[in-house]
């Protein structure tokens, strides 16, 4: 067994955006940044001393233009199939995302008034549709592909025999990593609940860090800390009603 190392790839600012290198016996890409940044991503993976031609895949975590928005540049740059799983689909195949983001919080519902959130990509058509837990040992690493849904339906993170969790954005750092290694939400949820059982899975089976899409890693017992005050926050909301199912809110 190769041990598989997570490097992370900024894609804006420090650690606002990332990307993350996997390298094991081949390397692996995990997601492809806002728009535009397939360059920088080709770059800094062969600063890495990696020949992009030797990528064997790109996972994209989610349906979010800022994991996606590059997958289609960077799949040309590097020839490497792109990997999807098939409840995000739709967001892939039209580079939207699923409208409308249901804000966690203040920060999301600022945002979501941003128009660069609701910009068109170029789509990307996955050569690897995820559906279920995907061993990635033909892609020259040691990881499994998880499905992790409820922030998007198909999101999906990639934990490797290491331990190592690279999340998306299951979970990410406060105020999109300007308070580092402090755990919150990212700014968008589909579905809170589920993104909460989905992280609570993934801590149950014992990683030894967390790599998120905003921000720095991610100590366990914090995060585990955190879910536990999360739980007690949806818990109240859905007690008095102000958690309402996407359903409700697509019609609102
Ligand atoms: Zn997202
Ligand atoms: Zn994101």
């Amino acid at each position: 067994m190769s041990r598989t190392k997570v490097v992370p790839i900024p894609v804006m600012g420090r650690h606002n955006i990332n990307a993350y290198l996997l390298l094991g016996r081949r390397p692996v890409i995990v997601d492809a940044g806002v728009p535009g940044s397939g360059r920088k991503i080709h770059e800094q993976i062969t600063a890495h001393g990696v020949d992009p031609g030797d990528v064997s895949l790109i996972v994209i975590t989610h349906g979010h233009i800022d994991h996606f928005g590059s997958a289609a540049e960077l799949h040309r740059l590097t020839g490497a199939p792109v990997a999807g799983h098939v409840a995000d689909l739709g967001p892939f195949r039209s580079g939207r995302a699923r409208e409308p983001y249901r804000p966690t919080g203040l920060m999301g519902r600022l945002m979501a008034r941003n128009k660069n959130l609701h910009l068109k990509v170029e789509p990307v058509e996955p050569d690897l549709l995820l559906r279920g837990e995907t061993d990635l040992d033909d892609f020259g690493i040691e990881a499994r592909v998880m499905p992790t849904p409820g922030h998007t339906a198909g999101s999906v993170s990639v934990l490797t025999n290491r331990g190592d969790l690279v999340a998306g954005d299951l979970v990410a750092n406060s105020l999109f990593g300007l308070v580092p290694g402090r755990p919150a939400n990212p700014p968008f949820h589909d579905d809170p609940l589920g993104n909460l059982a989905s992280l609570r899975r993934m801590l149950a089976l014992d990683p030894v860090r967390l790599h998120v899409g905003h921000g720095t890693p991610l100590e366990p017992d914090r995060v585990r800390r955190w879910a536990a005050r999360e739980h007690r926050r949806l818990s109240r909301l859905q007690a008095t009603g102000r958690l309402s199912p996407r359903a409700q809110d697509d019609t609102a």
